[in-house]
């Protein structure tokens, strides 16, 4: 298997896509082979927990982001 099996449920996932910057996640944590079970999203995710949207992988939150009524995945 390659990659975070999130991805099609990460509201982040499709941020890093389609941003220039953000899409160093996506190379270190989103598409690598096993680096994506350390990513905090996914680790709170299959645990059960909410996760916050401005969760990144690193488990740092991100203040700038806007949040909405449904960001949470
Ligand atoms: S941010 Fe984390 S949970 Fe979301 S797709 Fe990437 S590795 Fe998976």
């Amino acid at each position: 298997m390659v990659g975070c099996t999130r991805q099609s449920d990460c509201p982040l996932f499709e941020r890093f896509v389609v941003s220039g910057s953000a899409n160093i996640w996506r190379l270190l944590y989103c598409d690598k082979e096993e680096k994506f079970k350390t990513c905090a999203r996914y680790e709170a995710g299959i645990n059960g927990r909410t996760v916050p949207v401005n969760l990144l992988p690193n488990g740092q939150l991100l203040r700038s982001m806007r949040l909405g009524a449904d960001d949470v995945c």
